[in-house]
């Protein structure tokens, strides 16, 4: 069994005020969902207000982004040292925001991905297919070379630690939810990379979460689906109710 992991992107909103009143309301309302894991990956201004504020809860807090190196000349960066020292546990790499508008590729990706492990943090490594890519019968090469790239090259103990997110881009903020049978099909064919890479043992235990406009109406029907561990939600983490409901789907 796959213990579901519930995690929000609050992508860049929110400031440390905002995050203390988001916990004020969020936590009596997840108080016994021990059913799944729940990330909520603020911006990395809000991080040590968001730890100080799940404080003897079991929500992680988690960051958007993480720099490969640990320190140095890297203008903007944030090094996997300073998000551990907030007291975060998790961090998004590869989100489509930052491959879209950030110059983000695979290969930084994979480099990203390492130095989250390496400074004992989880990676939520992401993945997914564009609209032109999904409608040009793509989205199976798209996934699999972006897996390839970013993932496979990983150790076996290190893939072990990792969760991964399926987030085709043309869902993401858009209000277009990839219907629960697609993000099945999508997270299959993932997983038949990852036994091919790693293992049936290691892709059994993967957890491959699905991200792209998850809202509180649609979020049983996604987690229905035996082949999706989780989700990965972005505006509609920003409401303590809203966010509440998805995760106790
Ligand atoms: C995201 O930011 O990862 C995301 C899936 O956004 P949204 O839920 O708003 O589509």
């Amino acid at each position: 069994m796959r213990k579901p992991v519930m995690a929000g992107n609050w992508k860049m909103y929110k400031t440390p005020a905002e995050t203390a009143q988001f916990f004020e309301k969020f936590r009596p309302l997840v108080a016994n969902s021990s059913h799944c894991e729940i990330v909520i990956c603020p911006p990395f201004t809000d991080l040590a207000a968001a730890v100080a504020a799940v404080k003897g809860t079991a929500i992680r807090i988690g960051a958007q982004n993480i720099a490969w190196a640990k320190e140095g000349a890297f203008t903007g960066e944030i090094s996997g040292p300073m998000i551990v020292d907030t007291g975060a546990t998790h961090t998004i790499v590869g989100h489509s925001e930052r491959r879209q508008y950030f110059g983000e590729t695979d290969e930084t990706v994979l480099k990203r991905t390492q130095a989250a492990l390496d400074f004992g943090l989880t990676p939520i490594v992401c993945v997914g297919e564009r609209l032109e890519e999904r409608e040009s019968g793509r989205t199976e090469a798209v996934c699999t070379a972006q897996f390839l790239r970013g993932i496979a090259p990983l150790a076996a103990a290190q893939f072990a630690k990792i969760l991964i997110a399926y987030e085709p881009v043309w869902a993401i903020g858009t209000g277009k939810t990839a219907t629960p049978d697609i993000a099945a099909d999508v997270h299959r064919v993932i997983r038949a990379q990852a036994r091919e890479a790693f293992g049936k043992e290691a892709a059994d235990a993967v957890r491959i979460l699905y991200g792209g406009s998850v809202k509180p109406d649609n979020a049983r029907a996604l987690m229905a689906q035996p082949e999706i561990d989780g989700v990965l939600v972005g505006g509609a983490s920003l409401d303590p109710a809203g966010f509440a409901s998805i995760v106790n789907f």
